[in-house]
């Protein structure tokens, strides 16, 4: 949105921006140039120049005298050109991301390039087990930190092709990412847990057409992913499915099984062990340390790995405030995610810390109770809030997507079903957990990544503004969130 991208360049203050004239999404062209007009005039640093790549789906699209250049124009002119190499040092930055903003303004994350380039080249040996010659695919968004680091620099770095692709996995059909897996060969698969929950509101024989004989593996990262989803995803595809943590600010995974130095048993439902370079420990908000199986922070004894941030760009006091500042005897970096270690080791993140739940006194993280509304077959995908309970504190609140629409066409059927998803976080859980409604809708408020928008859910249900949008991906959903909410 030209908002969001007007945050943006002011934030960064680019000398040239590239766009292209428009996306494709869902078979229909999305036109961009427009939104970079206008983000240009709401921005009080806009660049001097912006580099149009014309893929000639928007025919029409606006051009700016003077500040617009071709592309095409441009590399016909200069095809012939000699660009001496310039030396760098290796901690000049490489590129800032912008953070997803799914708890709030986003902060730039600003990356080297020396230390970026090892820990990528490690990460392929040792946990993506890629080599020269292969291919890899992954499904992400290129403006995601997926994107970066595991379609463009690791697998190039790996002397492996890489595949990008733009679309939805439903288009034309749910067996688009399993046909090219077998058109390319595809040995290593990149992809995210909501894209599994989608795959798994659909025919399963569409994972079963094709010859999926090259993939040796599936790696899913961004957001928890349920049990349930890990093992339907892992039966059907036959192939070892590991999740692993990370966040933009650290460029490659943190939690994983490095499958390229030791493998070990998949835990379901757990991203497993700190990836070799993360001093990675769960804390208490005092700042000791947590025993086995205690709930607390994920934090990072410094020095953080090579690949990982080196400041907030432009804004060295918010590196400090926002990572450092929770825990500063000693100093440890605060992921600001609510985690736990089982007695074996292995490592479960339970959400973010600000979506932890208070339930007269007791914390549960978000994930805890969703994990457990997931066990009931007839649910494809929830997403659970804390709302503001003048007794309890807060009360858990459950959003829910269903497989088969015809589950809950009735209000009986509703009913019927909402008291059997209780039940079941009542039996895992205990009735303190119990959400005190289960709403079902046709779909979540997710960003364009794939996060769930928690804090709009939350806002809503308890009445409140959705707050800042920009990033939405699908904003009907939160019509159907009022709906269900008003019924
Ligand atoms: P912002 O920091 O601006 O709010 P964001 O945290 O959504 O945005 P990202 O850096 O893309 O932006 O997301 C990282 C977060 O995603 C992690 O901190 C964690 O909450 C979640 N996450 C990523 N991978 C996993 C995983 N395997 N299991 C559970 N949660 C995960
Ligand atoms: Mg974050």
């Amino acid at each position: 949105a030209a908002g969001s991208l007007a945050t943006r360049i002011d934030d960064a203050k680019p000398v040239l921006m590239v766009s292209s004239d428009a996306g494709m999404r869902n078979g229909k062209p999305v036109p961009y140039k427009h939104l970079v007009d206008e983000a240009c005039k709401l921005a009080e640093f806009p660049p001097a120049k912006v580099l149009i790549v014309d893929r000639g789906l928007d025919k029409g699209f606006p051009k700016v005298e003077g500040r617009d250049v071709d592309y095409a124009e441009l590399r016909a002119r200069h095809l012939d050109a000699k660009v001496p190499v310039v030396w760098l040092e290796s901690s000049e930055p490489s590129y800032i991301l912008y953070t997803s903003g799914t708890t709030g303004k986003p902060k730039g994350v600003q990356r080297d390039t020396g230390g970026y380039t090892v820990a990528l080249t490690a990460s392929m040996k040792h946990i993506f087990t890629g080599g020269a010659g292969e291919t890899m695919f992954s499904t992400s968004d290129i403006g995601w930190v997926v994107g970066h680091s595991y379609i463009i620099y690791g697998p190039l770095l790996a002397g492996m092709a890489t595949i990008m692709y733009e679309g939805t996995p439903l288009r034309p059909d749910a067996g688009i990412w399993w046909q090219i897996v077998e058109k390319y060969k595809v040995t290593v698969m990149f992809s995210a847990p909501t894209a599994v929950r989608v795959l798994k509101k659909q025919d399963p024989a569409f994972l079963k057409k094709y010859d999926l004989s090259s993939l040796k593996h599936l790696f899913l990262a961004g957001e928890p992913l349920d049990e349930t989803s890990h093992q339907w995803i892992m039966e059907e595809l036959g192939i070892p499915v590991i999740d692993n943590y990370w966040q933009t600010e650290t460029g490659w995974p943190m939690l994983a099984i490095c499958r390229g130095v030791e493998d070990s048993p998949i835990k379901l439902g757990s991203p497993a062990f700190p990836v070799y370079g993360y001093d990675l420990r769960i804390f208490r908000e005092d700042g000791t340390e947590c025993g086995a199986n205690e709930k607390g922070i994920v934090g990072i004894v410094p020095p953080l790995p090579p690949g990982c941030l080196s400041t907030v760009w432009g804004q060295d006091d918010r590196f400090v405030s926002t990572y450092f500042s929770l825990f500063t005897e000693p100093v440890v970096y605060s992921s600001s995610d609510w985690g736990i270690k089982d007695d074996k080791g292995y490592y479960t993140i339970l959400g973010r810390m600000d979506d932890v739940i208070n339930v007269a006194g007791h914390r549960l993280g978000t994930r805890e109770i969703e994990e457990a509304v997931q066990t009931h077959p007839a649910i494809a995908e929830v997403a659970v809030v804390g709302v503001a309970d003048e007794l309890k504190g807060q009360m858990p609140m459950a959003f829910a997507v269903v497989k088969n629409a015809a589950d809950v066409d009735t209000p009986e059927k509703r009913a019927a079903l909402e008291k059997e998803v209780m039940k079941k976080v009542d039996e895992s859980l205990g009735a303190i957990a119990r959400p005190a409604r289960v709403h079902f809708i046709g779909g979540l408020p997710k960003t364009r990544s794939g996060k769930m928008l928690r804090r709009s859910i939350q806002a809503l249900a308890e009445g409140r503004d959705a707050g800042d949008l920009t990033t939405i991906d699908d904003p009907s959903t939160l019509e159907q969130i009022k709906a269900a909410l008003k019924s």
